[in-house]
């Protein structure tokens, strides 16, 4: 089993480089190692929280008081053909899927190019770029559900930036349904390319969480920063990007309570000028584990 280290940095695990310490963390090979692990932390009476490669978190600068568990990162082995489907397991980067997409000919899934998560976080967030959500291709998914047995071949239901699995723990892999088989490789490579651009033109580099906001319907989040005037805004070391107004960057040394004191800000001149309440999209771990703020 792998080690479980304890008062681990989690500003190491997140996009955005912030996050005190975790009680204890550890990265599990396994579901049986899992299950092992989250058993451990319950027999001392110790919570426990997932994460996947940390890009649309927000840890408290206090850190987390429970057990911080990851999965793994599996390579090629953790992605199968079988006819026409992909069984891919959470712990797969969508970056290491993109490029086994365009390594065997599978096209359909050069959205989630550029986008820094898991195949676990993607799911979970029903992840999407240029109209596409990860969800729309998910057949199935098998999950360790919070009694402690694993659960395979559920249809979860998936809406805006959200999975809806009943009494879900953590997502174990996912069954993809392919549409697009035999595509070109120049092809899948020009579309991918493509969209790599797109981003670096639209997005900024550097340290972040993608989207810090839900678009409210009928509107964009970004859009509604930037009309605010509120891009550039910086509080201590955190900036709200003058590239894209929903992103808000850390210029080096940001701690969460400067992103928070953004993320206020933000809500509030936006309520102010337009009556329109903003809603997190990042997910926030607090001491406690996780908050809706
Ligand atoms: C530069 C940048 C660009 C981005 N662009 C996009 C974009 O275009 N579209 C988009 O949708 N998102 C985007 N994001 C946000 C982010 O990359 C996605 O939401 C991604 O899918 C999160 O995956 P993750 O593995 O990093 O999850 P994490 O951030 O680690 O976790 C997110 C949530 O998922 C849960 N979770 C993770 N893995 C599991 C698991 N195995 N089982 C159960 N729960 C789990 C965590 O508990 C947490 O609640 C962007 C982020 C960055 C930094």
């Amino acid at each position: 089993m792998g080690k479980i280290l304890e008062r681990y940095p989690v500003h190491r695990l997140t996009t955005l480089h912030i996050g005190g310490p975790a009680r204890f963390f550890a990265e599990a090979k396994s579901a049986e190692e899992l299950q092992s692990l989250i058993q451990q932390a319950a027999r001392s009476g110790i919570s426990h929280c997932i994460i996947g490669r940390g890009s649309n978190l927000l840890v408290s600068d206090d850190g987390y008081s429970g057990m911080l568990l990851r999965l793994e990162p599996k390579r090629w082995g953790g992605i199968e053909q079988v006819d026409d489907r992909l069984v891919v397991d959470a712990s797969v980067t969508l970056g290491c899927f993109c490029a086994f997409c365009a390594r065997e000919g599978i096209g359909g899934f050069e959205f989630l190019c550029g986008i820094p998560g898991s195949m676990g976080g993607a799911v979970l967030m029903n992840a999407g770029a240029h109209g596409k959500n990860v969800g729309d291709s998910v057949e199935s998914v098998r999950f360790l559900h919070k009694s402690g047995a694993i659960i395979s071949d559920v249809h979860p239901q998936f809406s805006y930036r959200h999975c809806h699995l009943d009494g879900l723990d953590v997502l174990l892999s996912v069954v993809l349904r392919v549409e697009e088989f035999s595509t070109p490789l120049d092809e899948i490579y020009r579309r991918q390319r493509e969209l790599r651009q797109w981003r670096s033109d639209h997005q900024p580099g550097g340290p972040s969480a993608g989207s810090i906001f839900r678009n409210p319907s009928g509107h964009s989040a970004g859009k509604l920063i930037d009309d605010a005037g509120l891009k550039g805004c910086t509080i201590g070391g955190a900036q709200i990007s003058p590239v894209h107004g929903n992103f808000i960057v850390n210029r080096g040394n940001a701690t969460c309570k400067d992103v928070l004191a953004l993320i206020e800000l933000a809500r509030e001149t936006v309520r102010q000028k337009f009556s329109i309440e903003l809603q997190l999209e990042v997910h926030y771990l607090g001491p406690n584990g996780f908050e809706i703020i």
